[in-house]
């Protein structure tokens, strides 16, 4: 897979690029990845990128001719625009894209991008979440971790299956896991995950992403069907809360 990054900073991704997932994916030569420093197709000495909005607003907008000028010499693939009025990024969406062959991201500074930039070029346009940040860089290196872990061969597929937002995790929030030593800090592990039966394990663990579910992220409930069991669950939840007054 190709991935090209526009940016008006590369060296903001030396250090994320060469650690980690990414890294092996990279490696791996999973994803051949180019960082393009769009200032190269700035104008004038000063290799200017952005000027003023027409009908007047604060702050500067990045100008359509630094892309024309990229696009006119390469191949751009399936080309997505970071924007915070896009449509917000899914972990669906991060699966279809990692499936693409050629993935061209357009990254905004200042105030944005000249709107027939997205217009001309772009087939989607993308919001990591709704808060603005100074550039689409954050954003970029978020998704590019995304697809890597669907690139990663060193990964473990089954982890990868049962994290939260995947597959199989039935659309709720991941329980609470646990490792090495059994207790500490008068913190004991549930007994039940000691136990070794499996049964006993996946309720449990059902039940701890019911409840985790009902307090950080109850609008996914509406997508997931709920058993009796998991009713139940939340009940119960509720009455141990009520009498601690926790709520
Ligand atoms: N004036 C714009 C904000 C520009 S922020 C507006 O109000 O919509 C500058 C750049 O940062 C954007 O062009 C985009 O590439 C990136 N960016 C900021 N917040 C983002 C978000 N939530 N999701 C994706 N990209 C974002």
């Amino acid at each position: 897979m190709i991935i090209d990054i526009l940016t008006l900073f590369p060296k903001f991704y030396e250090s994320p690029i060469s650690i980690g997932l990414i890294n092996n994916a990279i490696n791996e030569q999973k994803i051949h990845l180019n960082i393009v420093d769009m200032r190269v197709y700035g104008e004038g000495n000063y290799k200017k990128c952005d000027d003023y909005t027409y009908g007047g607003g604060p702050g500067m907008i990045m100008t359509y001719n630094i892309f024309k000028k990229y696009f006119d010499s390469h191949d751009k693939g399936h080309t997505l625009i970071f924007s915070p009025s896009g449509k917000t990024l899914t972990q669906n969406k991060v699966k279809e894209l990692s499936n693409k062959e050629h993935i061209t991201m357009i990254l905004g500074h200042y105030e944005g991008i000249d709107y027939r930039v997205e217009k001309k070029y772009c087939d989607e346009s993308i919001s990591i979440g709704d808060y603005v940040l100074s550039g689409g860089e954050i954003p970029a290196l978020l998704l590019l971790d995304a697809i890597s872990r669907y690139k990663d061969v060193m990964n473990n597929k089954e982890s990868v299956i049962s994290d939260t937002f995947e597959e199989n995790s039935n659309g709720l929030l991941e329980y609470e896991q646990y490792t090495r030593p059994e207790e500490i800090d008068n913190m004991k592990v549930p007994e039940v995950l000691l136990s070794g039966n499996h049964k006993n394990i996946n309720e449990y663990r059902r039940q701890r992403s019911i409840i985790k579910t009902f307090q950080n992220r109850a609008d996914l409930f509406s997508k997931v069907d709920l058993t009796k069991k998991d009713m139940q669950t939340i009940f119960d939840y509720l009455k141990i809360n009520d009498k601690n007054e926790q709520y």
